[in-house]
């Protein structure tokens, strides 16, 4: 995990390679530097910083993101397996304080997207084997009846109760599984430790999920989106100030048996992979409130994701169902440029809510 400053290297995120690429102001210098974290490739792309600062800032998010790995890891032994570990036994602990404002951001995001965003389901993934870092080897789905005793068990976020630093559930089913939210907060933790830090033009990208503030030499920040096969650039959206892009897409984590695909998302009402759904790309403010919305309306699919995107009060939303038509709210239509300019696709407003 020794950090890189170099422009240029293979491995490369779609993202930050479309952000190094285009044309920055002659004195404008963009440094990146990447690692490993949250499982992924992370890359700390900054500009106008000078050398001795740039290097300060990764050393100390290379520190931030390994200290959250750990903290937040699903199942490697570590805080949240530990907790998992007391709330199945049904008491009432301490919880880890590193766990506690990850429960209480879910629990809020879960309710706003009627539990289709739910990380209290870490039975049903660590069921489907998803919880390993082996998780697309080829093996057979789980045995229907345990998939569906456990839906029945239906846990929840708000199974939860946390008083102070103590956790509870009143549901001996919950078992937390912060995937689907940990690297969206993770990234805004480091942004605020950036800012802190006196740096005010950046991107934090862990596999192709981001978020960029300020603007590179007084020029946008050019993001790509990736595609919803995971490969290529479904398109580009420009980016100054300070916003987030998340993409949850089905083509990560994906195994197979028996000739059919089975990918990581997995519908909480069902317990088996969301149907309907390519790709969900959010753009947000907050990374954390991105990354939810993202695996949330993946979950809620082509028809459903307009109302749990208006409680999520998220309004730029890019989702590519199975048939390829890219749904696309007014907001994201007027800022996104998709790459196939063929690409069939609907703009659907908000609903407004009662
Ligand atoms: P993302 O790539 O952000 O959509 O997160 C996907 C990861 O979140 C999976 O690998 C699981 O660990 C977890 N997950 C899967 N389905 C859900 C769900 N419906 N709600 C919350 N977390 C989920
Ligand atoms: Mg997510």
């Amino acid at each position: 995990m020794t950090p890189r400053i170099t422009s240029s290297l293979a491995a490369i995120t779609l993202a930050a390679l479309l952000a190094g690429c285009s044309q920055p102001a002659p004195e404008t210098q963009v440094q990146h530097t990447q690692f490993l974290a949250f499982g992924t490739l992370t890359e700390l792309t900054l500009a106008d910083v000078d050398e001795q600062r740039a290097a300060e800032a990764v050393q100390a998010l290379e520190q931030d993101f390994r200290i959250m790995e750990g903290a937040w890891h699903a199942w490697k032994p570590g805080p949240v397996t530990r907790a998992n570990w007391l709330l199945g036994e049904q008491r009432r602990f301490a919880a880890p304080p590193s766990v506690v404002p990850l429960v209480k951001v879910s629990q809020e995001l879960a309710a706003k997207s009627d539990n289709l965003f739910n990380p209290a389901i870490g039975g049903l993934i660590q069921l489907w084997g998803f919880q390993s870092d082996d998780s697309t080897v080829s093996r057979a789905p789980p045995d229907p009846a345990a998939i569906a005793k456990l839906v029945a068990a239906n846990p929840r976020m708000s199974d939860i109760t946390v008083d102070g630093f103590m956790l509870s559930s009143r549901n001996p089913a919950v078992q937390m599984d912060f995937g689907a939210i940990g690297k969206g907060y993770g990234i805004d933790l480091a942004i605020d430790h950036l800012r802190q830090l006196g740096i005010d033009n950046a991107i934090v990208n862990s596999g192709g999920d981001l978020r960029a503030i300020g603007d590179k030499g007084g020029q946008p920040w050019r993001i790509a989106i990736r595609g919803a096969d995971g490969n290529g650039v479904l398109g580009v959206v420009d980016v100054k100030g300070d916003d987030s892009v998340f993409t949850s897409g089905n083509y990560e984590r994906v195994f197979e048996w028996q000739g059919k695909r089975y990918h990581h998302i997995l519908d909480p009402r069902t317990g088996y992979p969301a149907q309907g759904t390519r790709s969900v790309t959010v753009i947000h403010h907050s990374a954390t409130v991105a990354d939810a919305a993202a695996t949330a309306l993946f979950v809620a699919g082509p028809k459903d994701w307009p109302r749990i995107a208006a409680q999520l009060g998220v309004d730029q939303v890019l989702l590519v169902d199975d048939d390829n038509v890219a749904h696309m709210t007014p907001a994201m239509a007027k800022r996104v440029t998709l790459s196939d300019p063929g690409m069939v696709t609907r703009i659907t407003e908000l609903p407004t809510l009662p």
